[in-house]
């Protein structure tokens, strides 16, 4: 006789967590990988081999399968790479540093190297623990503040710069750089590099990555430089122990797409009418306006408009008996004592904007949409839209 097991038996978990997503079978708000695919997924959560604490804060945003937290710790338990990390106790920092309350404000710098032939310059900032790397070929000073600038110009320049007593560092040329960008040096003790802590534990992770993700490849600069971006993408989107959160989501307040966002459901896309809830322009018959010229001096020619053609563009008489057509764009509201005193006698009926004009007119006629002209809900967006406020405004020098 058939023994008959309650649902949750069967598969060892409330039926009410599983959901269809778009075809993709969820489990709570993880996708179900099944059986064949696991091995795939498995080898993306390991690419860092961050060890099995990070694998699994990775595995747990996205993805389950029954038995994941064990297949995580077998793989990591017979890599040589992860028990290398892992082997590695952590160092008591002998300097504790003040917490930071903001991107950029400490920054931890280091060089890493000869390594494979080459050196790598590696910035740590203490807040979000984002790591940036820059492979080059020396460690003079020159390099060091060309990489600096670029980093800085991109995230914000540090309040405090953590080093160690490296002769480039040391250097009248980069202190004076420091100087000028208001940054303040904070030189590590001499022999004790383990002050400078947040570089250094990077430096050990980004040996030990490169080494694994180069394994079976030639150290090319292009092959060191792919597994680099691998692994600091790897880095990046992973739960970092000390803050419990991504290095991504510190920075930037959420987390970076990566490939393993691809078995995540896609979402419906949202089409947005590009001129559907926006205000044109309109011109009445008879209105004085100016529009734009591109030849000769004068930007602006003043007239009435005639008619309106189709939705943006109009037919306009110039004062001086010339007929223009003109979209919207090309037209400005001017007031009606404004006279063309600017005149001057330049034809362009056979320049190549009139022409370009009337041939977008007509495709316009069989296509509705807008091609060219920007609405001016995203315009004004782009006016607004500056970095935001923490990276304050930047100037290297
Ligand atoms: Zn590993």
């Amino acid at each position: 006789m058939e023994k008959k097991l309650a649902a949750r038996d069967r598969f060892n978990i409330h039926q009410t967590a599983y959901s269809l997503q778009q075809g993709v079978i969820m489990c709570n708000d993880k996708v179900v990988i099944p059986k064949q695919s696991q091995k795939r997924i498995l080898n993306e959560l390991h690419l860092g081999h961050f060890g099995v604490i990070k694998m699994k804060h990775l595995a747990r945003r996205i993805c389950w399968w029954p038995g994941i937290d064990r297949d995580i710790e077998n793989i990591t338990k017979n890599c040589v790479q992860c028990n290398d990390t892992r082997n590695n106790p952590r160092k008591v920092e002998t300097h504790s540093w003040e917490p930071t309350t903001t991107v950029f404000d400490r920054v931890h710098i280091d060089y890493a190297g000869p390594f494979l032939n080459h050196y790598f310059l590696v910035l740590v900032d203490s807040f979000s623990k984002w790591p940036e790397v820059r492979i080059v070929k020396n460690t003079s000073a020159k390099t060091t503040i060309e990489k600096c600038r670029e980093i800085f110009s991109t995230f914000s320049i540090p309040r405090l710069l953590v080093m160690d007593n490296g002769t480039n560092f040391r250097s009248h040329e980069f202190l004076l750089f420091l100087k000028e960008n208001g940054i303040t040096p904070k030189f590590t003790a001499p022999y004790n590099p383990s002050t400078n802590g947040q570089a250094e534990r990077f430096v050990q992770v980004l040996k030990v990555g490169l080494r694994k993700n180069l394994e079976r490849k030639i150290p090319t600069f292009d092959n060191i430089h792919f597994a680099l971006q691998q692994l600091l993408l790897s880095y990046r989107t992973t739960v970092h122990t000390s803050t419990n959160e991504s290095p991504a989501e510190k920075m930037f307040s959420r987390n970076i797409r990566t490939r393993l966002d691809l078995i995540l459901p896609t979402k419906p896309q949202i089409h947005v009418h590009v001129n559907g809830n926006i205000k044109t322009r309109v011109f009445k018959e008879g209105e004085r306006v100016q529009c734009r010229n591109y030849v000769g001096r004068n930007k602006w020619c003043a007239g009435k408009v005639i008619r309106r053609l189709g939705k943006l563009h109009y037919e306009i008489a110039l004062d001086d008996g010339r007929i223009w057509k003109r979209h919207i764009n090309q037209v400005q509201k001017i007031g009606n004592d404004t006279s063309n005193e600017r005149d001057e006698l330049e034809f362009d009926y056979t320049t190549p904007d009139n022409t370009q004009t009337v041939q977008r007119e007509q495709e316009e006629q069989n296509l509705p949409t807008v091609q060219q002209e920007v609405p001016e809900i995203l315009e004004r967006h782009m006016r607004n839209c500056g970095p935001p406020q923490r990276y304050g405004k930047v100037y290297v020098h």
